[in-house]
């Protein structure tokens, strides 16, 4: 009954750390349990312990290791001349100081033996094992090796897996071996160890996922000479995201890490070639490319596995589980991260794949299993460090295919007198064909140096829905309170005053 990596790379499954090794050892009635065991079910096994300080929670977890974050896996860990931290799996903070991608310490969790007889309750943790379905009307689960445990709060944070590509999906074994997807530590390690002796990788993918790594592993192949590559659709890097004036800009950032970036181009085919030990890509703009590796880095799709049997609902626009403002998909069964399919009050319904949204509505869950009741409301933010010269942090919707406008330090970012002013599709005044030229204008004539710092807000109905703040930390919480207002603003250069683009 063991279970293998919860990833999809062909070829790279490992047998997992499965422990306890026996489900005998795991208890058969519990209060809390918890299935996944990502940054969602620890920000809820937080919450519930804060709360109800003599909780018995258990959490079941697919993945080999202890709960831990992703962020770092696509960007601290691969800088720094430090091998041995890395594959420690410690990293450098921007703040210097530095921390383990394990949220707590084996010894934290209570051996899952204890849970049901220590004094103080405590959070134990099944790991390598699956729940397979829940038997929501009888509140139970039943795991890989078909035993069943009881609930009386149950939380489902299975997270999101990596999409793959027709073309690998149709491949023979030996071509997708030439693939991988990148979410997970066993990833990190095997793209590590491929990274010594290979010579070129193709990243497919230009959202948050392909950028990050691209400049990442630009930087740490330079001295081993790896070529790499990142072909996308999209006409820049992030450009679902970010406005095309910003992506443009972000696009050369990457160009400048030593990416090769190939934009507005598809992968249409790929084979094997000089004696196998190359995949040929064939792409929409009639060149060809030949690479060592291939990662797709083509979007998530929400762990939903357990809907169908469960009898729980899927939102059909947005996937995930369709979950009130209350985290609730049932009567004592919750659903917090990538998965769910929430209602916020103030943006509508929405799903979102970052990591504080994972601690904040984790958080929410585990505080409502705890007997809160509280809606959503605390807005999560979101970041992206994309090399050494980009780096950003979000709030609200942010898509680049709504009226943006944004206001940029100028040149020197001393010099407090000059604001460089972006509109992209402004609605605000209707004048949609001015304001484009305005970037196209900008985009000739403004030196790269002008988006080094600055804000830019997202509209809908000429309300701020969203707001990005480029290069500039430490101000989440004004984004906060403007993107709460939910108001109609007259001049959005005033909003931009209260962030202060110059202070720091
Ligand atoms: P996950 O972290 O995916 O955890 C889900 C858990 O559920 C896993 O342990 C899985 O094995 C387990 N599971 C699934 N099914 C079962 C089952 N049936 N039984 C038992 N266990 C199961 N966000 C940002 O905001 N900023 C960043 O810089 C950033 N960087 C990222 C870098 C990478 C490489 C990746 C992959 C993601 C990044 N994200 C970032 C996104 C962020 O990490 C995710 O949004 C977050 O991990 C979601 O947390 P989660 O708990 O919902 O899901
Ligand atoms: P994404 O949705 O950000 O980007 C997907 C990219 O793949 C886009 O460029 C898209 O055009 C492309 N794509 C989609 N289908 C394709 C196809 N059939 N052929 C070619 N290209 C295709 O997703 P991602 O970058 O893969 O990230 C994976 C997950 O990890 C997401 O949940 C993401 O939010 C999360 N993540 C977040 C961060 C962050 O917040 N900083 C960092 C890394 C990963
Ligand atoms: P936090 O709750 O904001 O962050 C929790 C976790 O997310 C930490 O592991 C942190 O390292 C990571 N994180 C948050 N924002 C990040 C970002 N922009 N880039 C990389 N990682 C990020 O708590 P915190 O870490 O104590 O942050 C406190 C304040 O500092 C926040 O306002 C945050 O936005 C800001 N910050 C600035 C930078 C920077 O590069 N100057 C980086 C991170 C955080």
């Amino acid at each position: 009954n063991l279970i293998t990596e919860e990833n999809t790379n062909a070829k790279k499954i490992r047998k997992l750390v499965q422990i306890p090794s026996l489900s005998e050892s795991i208890p058969d009635n519990i209060q809390y349990l918890l299935i996944g065991g990502g940054t969602a079910s620890f920000s809820a096994f937080r919450a519930i312990k804060s709360a109800d300080p003599t909780a018995r929670v258990l959490v079941i977890s697919a993945e080999g290791y202890l709960p831990h974050m992703r962020p770092p896996l696509s960007k601290e860990l691969w800088y720094g001349d430090d091998t041995e931290m890395a594959k420690s799996l410690n990293f450098h903070q921007w703040n210097g100081t530095s921390r383990s991608l394990f949220y707590e310490p084996e010894p934290f969790y209570t051996p899952v033996e204890e849970l049901t007889t220590a004094k103080n309750g405590g959070i134990s943790l099944a790991r390598g094992w699956k729940v397979e379905s829940i038997n929501v009307s009888k509140k139970k689960v039943k795991l890989n090796d078909g035993k069943e445990i009881s609930y009386d709060k149950c939380l489902i944070a299975t997270g999101s897996v990596p999409k793959t590509l027709k073309l690998y999906d149709d491949a023979n074994e030996e071509l997708k071996n030439k693939f991988s997807v990148f979410r997970s530590i066993s990833d990190f390690e095997d793209l590590w160890e491929q990274l010594g002796h290979i010579k070129s990788i193709a990243i497919i993918g230009g959202g948050f996922l392909g950028s990050e790594l691209a400049a990442s592993l630009a930087n740490k192949g330079k001295k081993n000479g790896v070529k790499i590559y990142q072909i996308f659709k999209e006409k820049g890097n992030m450009g679902k995201v970010l406005p095309k004036y910003l992506s443009h800009w972000t696009t050369e950032k990457v160009r400048n890490e030593g990416v090769e970036v190939v934009t507005e181009t598809e992968v249409e085919n790929c084979s094997l070639e000089n004696n196998k030990r190359q995949v040929n890509l064939k792409l929409s703009n009639g060149k060809n490319i030949s690479v060592d590796h291939v990662i797709m880095a083509v979007g998530a799709k929400p762990n939903t596995e357990l809907a169908t049997d469960a009898g729980l609902e899927i939102d059909s626009k947005l996937d995930g589980y369709l979950v009130n403002s209350e985290l609730q998909a049932r009567t004592d069964l919750y659903i917090a991260g990538d998965c769910a399919c929430f209602y916020d009050k103030q943006l509508g319904r929405r799903r979102v794949e970052h990591h504080d949204h994972a601690v904040i509505s984790g958080r929410l869950a585990g505080e409502n299993m705890a007997g809160a009741a509280k809606p959503y409301q605390h807005q999560p933010m979101f970041w992206s460090d994309i090399g050494p010269s980009v780096g950003y942090e979000a709030i609200g919707i942010v898509d680049s295919s709504l009226a943006t406008m944004g206001v940029f330090a100028k040149g020197n970012h001393k010099d407090p007198s000059l604001l460089a002013n972006e509109t992209d599709q402004n609605t605000l005044t209707n004048k949609k064909e001015t304001n484009e030229e305005l970037v196209s204008k900008n985009n000739e004539s403004i030196s790269e140096n002008d988006y080094n710092k600055g804000v830019v807000f997202y509209l809908k109905n000429d309300v701020i829905v969203g707001i990005v703040l480029w290069n500039l930390f430490n101000r989440m919480s004004i984004a906060r309170q403007v993107l709460k207002t939910n108001r109609c603003y007259k001049d959005l250069n005033e909003v931009a005053k209260l962030f202060n683009i110059h202070g720091d």
